[in-house]
């Protein structure tokens, strides 16, 4: 039982120096959500592979500008 609470401390610490280290940025499951074609102008963290409407203003989502350098 000793191991499971080592395990778990140590999961719990890594955790936090994990969000030490991002906190100052954006969080990590943005990453994630970069790949989607489509997003909201009001809100650019939101993101869509399909059009649709964005989910915090219900406004419809355009194409995500590619055309950077
Ligand atoms: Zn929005």
């Amino acid at each position: 039982m000793k191991r499971l609470i080592i395990i778990l401390a140590l999961a719990a610490s890594s955790l936090v120096a994990f969000n030490a280290c991002n906190g100052s940025s954006k969080t990590g499951s943005e990453k994630h959500q970069k790949k989607g074609k489509y997003t909201c102008t009001m809100h650019p963290d939101v993101s869509s592979d399909k059009p649709g409407v964005c989910p915090k203003c219900g406004m419809d989502l355009v194409e995500r500008d590619t055309t950077d350098k």
